[in-house]
């Protein structure tokens, strides 16, 4: 073999992921993309604000000797340093820049934090369904995933959480708003989940981590707002990034934060900033550290995101799709109404709508629909989703 077993073993175990890929793409040729309906990627489809183009512009005609040099391995001192107050502005805790580590992404700010404080076997809590390329980064540093069902709304089971708790647990890893389910932990759940890891934490005599994976951020809907995991509790990290909120997923930059008044934090952030380099990161893309600075708390609009969650809501309600509606991001996460989630997405696939098997997020029975996608793609898909539903109703009806 070529690639090593455990690369090989991966490709391999990733294929029914790339079947589903290549359907897409024998169907596009034969039908056309225009009529095939792809929400299977979080890809954003809005572009990112007119202020990052002009930011861009007035960066390229900066003269300044040493614009593309290599730089600290944290990043940009006057960007960590806006990081910092755009933090202070919705935590009571006082960052410094010094509490800023650029990174490669939101990928790239979870392999730097996990590197730096997993031992080899220990385990990471992740509420499911979750975002599986968590296992990926987790088997990156040794670390092992150790799934918790949340409540039925996909609310945190803190009763659950703590059962899962062993001398393995390193920490807590979150994601809000989620993907795939769309829901925003609220502050009395983020509150309970603190006190379990102060408790276990100060059991231990050293502390449990919680880290909060927050590239849906800016991105809610009818009111709701993110509450902060720094206000509940010291030893947190925050990871994040600008792929979503910004659209710019595919210029990879994003940002670690640890509380200020973490337990060893001068030797977390030297850890955090040595990994960001030995993971062959070395420091996040130049350009963009300079172009987000003069982002910071701005976003795409999110109001086009809320019309396009009401419309499929409400075109899948009516047909009788089961869901809890998203508070953010942009995934719907419905119920399957058969226990079959990949043979109902197989189903949809017919119709040329390209949907991802809840199984594929740790939540089987249900799918996962993408609705980062243009409002027409959304309205000529829905005939497609009643046909599907009203195919399987009939036959459950039938018995068959
Ligand atoms: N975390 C979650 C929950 C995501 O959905 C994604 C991307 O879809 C990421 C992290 C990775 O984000 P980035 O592209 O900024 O690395």
């Amino acid at each position: 073999m070529t690639v090593s077993k455990k690369i090989g073993e991966a490709i391999e175990s990733s294929s029914w992921i790339r079947k589903m890929f290549e359907e897409g793409n024998l169907r596009r040729q034969k039908y056309g993309a225009e009529n095939v309906f792809d929400f299977s990627l979080g890809n954003p489809n809005l572009e990112p604000p007119a202020r990052f183009n002009e930011i861009l512009a007035e960066l390229a005609k900066d003269p300044t000797p040493g614009r593309h040099a290599y730089m600290p391995n944290a990043g940009l001192p006057e960007t960590r340093e806006a990081v910092a107050q755009y933090l202070k502005t919705f935590n009571r805790a006082r960052f410094t820049g010094e509490d800023v580590v650029m990174t490669v992404g939101a990928g790239g700010a979870l392999n730097v934090v996990l590197k730096t404080v997993l031992n080899p076997g220990e385990e990471i809590i992740i509420p499911k369904p979750y975002f599986v390329e968590y296992n990926n980064y987790l088997d990156n540093h040794q670390g092992v995933p150790r799934l918790v069902a949340t409540r039925p709304d996909f609310s945190l089971d803190c009763e659950a959480l703590s059962e899962a708790i062993t001398e393995k647990t390193r920490g807590v890893l979150i994601n809000s708003p989620n993907n795939p389910t769309g829901r925003v932990y609220g502050k009395q759940e983020l509150d309970e989940l603190a006190d379990l890891l102060a408790f276990h934490s100060q059991k231990r005599g050293e502390p449990l981590y919680l880290i909060s994976d927050e590239p849906y951020r800016a991105i809610t809907f009818d009111g709701v707002t993110v509450p902060s995991v720094f206000d509940a509790y010291k030893e947190s990290f925050v990871v994040t990034s600008f792929s979503k909120d910004l659209s710019l997923p595919g210029e990879r930059i994003g940002y670690a934060s640890a509380h200020p008044e973490m337990t060893d934090k001068g030797i977390i952030m030297a850890g955090m900033v040595y990994c960001n380099r030995v993971l062959g990161y070395v420091n996040a893309p130049a350009l963009m550290q300079r172009a987000v600075a003069g982002l910071l708390g701005e976003s795409v609009d999110t109001s086009l995101y809320k019309r396009k969650r009401d419309r499929l809501c409400d075109g899948l309600a009516s047909f009788g799709y089961e869901f809890i509606k998203p508070e953010g991001a942009f995934y719907l996460f419905p119920r399957t109404p058969v226990e079959d989630d990949v043979a109902f997405v197989g189903a949809l696939q017919q119709e040329n709508i390209l949907t991802v098997p809840g199984s594929g997020f740790g939540g089987p029975g249900h799918f996962r629909i993408a609705y980062c996608v243009s409002d027409e793609v959304i309205e000529r898909a829905l005939p497609g989703f009643e046909r599907v539903i009203r195919r399987y109703r009939e036959e459950t009806r039938k018995g068959l």
